[in-house]
């Protein structure tokens, strides 16, 4: 038996999904789990598609776990129900490979001291990854380790698309466009091509959104476009991300309300979106319920929605015009009701609804055939496991 371990570790939670390789080399789930609370109250869950009985555990009341106990916890789960020798790789998820990671790299001692001088780019992401990869450097010296960025997929943005208008001095420090979520973009170009390939190498535009949210122009499957841009604070309303705002209200808020930098940060990345202007959640579950007596609610709802409609007019005219839309992540392959609204709302490129295939989940959810709207479930860690089979 072979196994990758696939981990995307975070600030609060360690997620993890276990893959089983079979004999072509073709990567199969075979376990999914996270620690969450990791800062307190942790929990440990995990559960397995092939027969053994689910995981959930809790860690006793405020005690802390690190990264690197949570792997612990993880390996020795894999020790006991599969042995440890079976793992042959793991496979991270890592948000930023700045200008230079491309592609996804076996990592080592050198190269993660390189991604580690990019933890400025992304505080709130960056550190967490690299925290699990060094751990399990410590854990287990000898198992190779792959690195899969989420900026990667759109190192093909041309300049026009990637660079700020600032003084060119600064574009050459790095300062710029780099476009995030491009593991879940590269999945989805990739499986889109496999259900239809002739209108995968048109102007296709994915609209990924789960916590995180953004848009990606593809032609040809290629990205030309990302709504997210220096940061994953860019573009869209998030569960608890503003999305793009006027700079200017960053400096008023330091002058004029003595905010520090580090609170104005904490405040756009994580007090913000869904959960700042319902001042009730970040799910839109949550919301959807309570939005009929709630006009907190109804409102971050309808600013979600009317963010995706015009972001997807801004990205459609970069590339002069779209032939497909494809929904994905938690609120995209499950909010009906956000897919239609948004469907509504974007008439004037030519699409329109099919009600019945949109509320069932279908495929192709547009009556219009050109351009046309589709539902994919991404699947991140299916990239991850193929691109470290791929690589070693
Ligand atoms: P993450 O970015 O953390 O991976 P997900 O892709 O899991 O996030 O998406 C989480 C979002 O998806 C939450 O806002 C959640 O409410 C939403 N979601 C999940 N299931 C549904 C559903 N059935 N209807 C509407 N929204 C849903």
């Amino acid at each position: 038996m072979r196994l990758i371990l696939i981990l995307n570790a975070g600030s609060s939670s360690v997620k993890c999904a276990l893959m089983q390789i079979d004999e072509q080399g073709t990567a199969h789930d075979l376990a999914r789990g996270s620690i969450d609370g990791l800062g307190q109250n942790a929990e440990f869950s995990m559960r397995f598609m092939d027969g053994h009985p689910a995981i959930k555990e809790a860690m006793p009341a405020g005690s802390q776990i690190s990264h690197k106990e949570a792997l612990s916890l993880i390996l020795n789960t894999v020790d006991r129900l599969y042995g440890l020798s079976s793992l042959v790789a793991a496979g991270h998820r890592i948000v930023h490979g700045g200008p230079d990671f491309v592609k996804p790299v076996r990592l080592n001692r050198t190269n993660v001291d390189e991604l580690r001088k990019l933890i400025p780019l992304a505080p709130l992401h960056q550190p967490h990854n690299l925290a699990a990869v060094d751990s399990l450097f410590e854990l287990l010296p000898n198992l190779p380790q792959v690195g899969c960025f989420d900026t990667a997929f759109h190192a093909t943005m041309p300049a026009i698309a990637r660079n700020f208008a600032l003084p060119k001095a600064l574009t050459a420090k790095g300062i710029r466009r780099y476009g995030f979520h491009g593991i879940s973009y590269n999945y989805i170009a990739e499986a889109f091509a496999a259900r239809d390939p002739e209108r995968a190498k048109g102007r296709v535009i994915v609209a990924h959104l789960g916590n995180g949210a953004s848009l990606c122009g593809m032609i040809n499957g290629q990205s030309v476009v990302n709504t997210m841009g220096f940061s994953a604070l860019d573009g869209l309303m998030m569960g608890t991300r503003a999305g793009t705002i006027d700079p200017a209200v960053i400096f008023y808020l330091m002058r004029e309300e003595n905010m520090s930098a580090e609170a104005v940060e904490k405040m756009l990345y994580s007090q913000s979106g869904l959960l700042g202007v319902s001042g009730l959640s970040n799910d839109m579950r949550t919301l959807r319920t309570a939005a009929p007596d709630n006009s907190d609610a109804k409102m971050a709802l309808a600013m979600f929605t009317y963010r995706v409609i015009r972001e997807i007019g801004s990205v459609a005219a970069a590339m002069n015009g779209v032939d497909a839309l494809v929904f994905t992540a938690g609120i995209g392959e499950n909010d009906s009701e956000l897919r239609a609204d948004v469907i509504k709302g974007i008439g004037h490129l030519g699409f329109t609804l099919k009600t019945d295939a949109n509320e069932q989940r279908d495929f192709q959810i547009s009556a219009s055939t050109h351009p046309a709207a589709f539902v994919m479930p991404t699947n991140e860690e299916s990239l991850i496991a193929r691109s470290t089979i791929t690589l070693l």
